[in-house]
C-alpha cells in the first residue's frame, strides 16, 4: 500500500510542496524501533570509581549496536537545554516540542486514557498529605497505591458553574483533573508549592476567563478538602497508620494543541510501548497507538521481558515502536546508583530478548535515553545522552562500547533530538530527494 503523505508543517526545516517523506510503504512491513532508558544518561560516579553507571553496567547487547552500527550523542532539545521526559519524547519522535508543547496536564490526562475535547483544561495532580494545620507534610500521601482509585472516584464527576470536573487516579499518588466546559482558560497559577512544611497555594487567574477558572478551582479545592478527610479509606489508612491522602496538589494547566499525526507526517504506523503515563499521553497527542503490556509499572519492578515481548509482536502490525523503560530514571531521582546499573542491565536484558527473537538483521534499531538523569545530582541535566543505531544499511563506525562518552567519537557526531527519527527513516528507505 502506498500513502501519499502532506508535508510536515514543522520540525524538519522543510516546507511547501518538496517533503522528502512524500511516498513510503505502510502497514507493518517495517522493523523499526527506538528504545529508550529514561534518564539512563549519567555523568561521572565517584563510588563506581568515576565512571558512568553506563561504563560501568555490562550492557553487552547495547554495546553490540553500537559495535554493529553507527554512534553519536543527542542533544535532546537543544545543547544545555534541560528536557523533561514530555518534551524529550516529542523529539524523540520526530517533533518540535517548542512548537507543540502546551503542558504537561494535557499528556497526563491522554496518557491515563481520558480523551480530551478541543478547550478541556487538563492539569497533573498529585494526592498528598495536610496535618491538622493545613500544612503538607507528604507531597505523594505515602505514594499511596491502590486507595487512590476509590479516593479519585469520589472527586469525579463534580460540576460546578456549569464547568463539568473530571477526575482520575493515573499511577500511584498521580492524578489528572480535566474541565470540561465554557469560558475556561488555561491561564491559571499551580497550587503546587514543591516543597513540605508550607500549605498548598491558591490558585489565581489571567485575564477574564482564567479568574473564572481560578474561582471554580477553589471551589472544587474545597469540596476535595471536605471529601477526602472524611472519606472512609483515609480514615482507614490513619488507623493503619498510613499517611492519608487528604487533599491535592494542581500544575501544569494545560490545553490540546493541534498536532499533525505521526502517519501523517511520516507516512508509517507507529506504537509506543511505556509504563509512564505521561510517555503514553506524548504518544496518544501524535497519534501512536499505546500498547498496554500487563507488569509494565513504570517503577524499578516493572517486567522488562513482557515488554521486549510486547515490542516484537507490536512488530507485527506497526512499522514503528518505541519503547521506554522508566526504572533508571527513578533510581537516578533517588541517588541510588547500584539500583540504576542493575536497571540498565534489565533493559540490556530486554534488548536481547528483542535482537534474539527478531534477529538483528531484520531490525533498525535505536538504543538511546530521552536525557540525563545524573544519580549525583538527582534531577534531569541538559548533558547530551548517547545514541546507537543499527540497520543492515548503516554505516559501521570505531565505536565498541555504549555509553556517554564511546559514543561520542562516532560518526553521527552530536544530533538534535528530532533529527533521530529521520536518520533512521533513510536508513530504511524511506523518503525522497529533496531538490533535484
Ligand atoms: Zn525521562
Ligand atoms: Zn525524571
Amino acid at each position: 500500500m502506498v500513502l501519499r503523505v502532506t508535508p510536515p508543517s514543522n520540525g524538519l526545516g522543510l516546507r511547501g510542496d518538496k517533503n522528502p517523506f512524500h511516498e513510503v510503504k505502510v502497514g507493518g512491513q517495517l522493523s523499526i524501533v527506538v528504545l529508550v532508558g529514561d534518564g539512563m544518561s549519567d555523568r561521572r560516579v565517584s563510588i563506581l570509581g568515576d565512571r558512568t553507571p553506563l561504563q560501568y553496567s555490562r550492557n553487552r547487547n547495547m554495546c553490540l549496536i553500537s559495535k554493529l552500527g553507527e554512534n553519536g550523542i543527542i542533544d535532546p532539545i537543544s545543547p544545555g537545554v534541560t528536557p523533561g521526559s514530555d518534551t524529550a519524547h516529542i523529539a524523540l519522535l520526530g517533533y518540535d516540542p517548542f512548537e507543540i508543547y502546551t503542558g504537561r496536564g494535557v499528556l497526563e490526562a491522554l496518557g491515563s486514557g481520558i480523551s480530551l475535547k478541543r478547550g478541556d483544561i487538563a492539569f497533573r495532580c498529585n494526592f498528598c498529605t495536610l496535618d491538622e494545620k493545613g500544612v503538607i507534610v507528604d507531597r505523594r500521601a505515602g505514594r499511596i497505591r491502590e486507595d487512590g482509585e476509590i479516593l479519585a472516584k469520589s472527586l469525579d464527576g463534580i460540576r460546578i458553574s456549569g464547568v463539568k470536573i473530571k477526575f482520575k487516579q493515573a499511577l500511584a499518588h498521580r492524578c489528572v483533573l480535566v474541565l470540561r466546559g465554557k469560558k475556561i482558560s488555561h491561564e491559571v497559577t499551580d497550587t503546587d508549592p514543591k516543597r513540605v512544611g508550607v500549605k498548598p497555594l491558591i490558585p489565581k487567574g489571567r485575564g477574564e476567563d482564567g479568574e473564572r477558572t481560578a474561582e471554580i478551582l477553589r471551589e472544587f479545592l474545597n469540596i476535595a478538602k471536605e471529601t477526602l478527610s472524611e472519606h472512609p479509606v483515609n480514615k482507614e489508612r490513619i488507623r493503619k497508620g498510613l499517611p492519608p491522602a487528604n487533599f491535592i496538589l494542581l500544575r501544569g494547566a494545560s490545553f490540546l494543541p493541534e498536532v499533525q499525526k505521526f502517519k501523517e507526517r511520516f507516512g508509517v504506523n507507529g506504537a509506543c510501548i511505556a509504563g509512564m503515563s505521561l510517555v503514553k499521553g506524548v504518544a496518544r497527542l501524535l497519534g501512536l497507538d499505546v500498547v498496554e503490556v500487563e507488569g509494565a509499572t513504570g517503577g524499578l519492578d516493572t517486567d522488562v521481558l513482557s515488554k521486549a515481548d510486547a515490542t516484537i509482536s507490536s512488530l507485527d502490525k506497526y512499522d514503528f515502536v518505541l519503547v521506554n523503560v522508566k526504572g533508571t530514571d527513578e533510581a537516578s531521582h533517588d541517588g541510588k546508583v547500584f539500583e540504576k546499573v542493575n536497571m540498565i542491565e534489565k533493559i540490556d536484558l530486554l534488548l536481547g530478548r528483542i535482537l534474539e527473537e527478531k534477529g538483528i538483521e531484520e531490525l533498525t534499531i535505536a538504543v538511546t535515553a530521552d536525557h540525563t538523569t545524573p544519580l549525583e545530582v538527582k534531577k534531569h541535566t541538559g548533558d547530551p545522552v548517547p545514541v546507537a543505531i543499527y540497520s543492515k544499511s548503516a554505516r559501521r563506525d570505531s565505536t565498541r562500547l555504549f555509553d556517554e562518552i564511546s559514543c561520542s567519537s562516532g560518526s553521527i557526531g552530536r544530533i538534535s533530538g528530532k533529527n533521530l527519527l529521520p536518520i533512521m527513516f533513510n536508513l530504511e528507505g524511506i523518503g525522497e530527494e529533496f531538490g533535484e
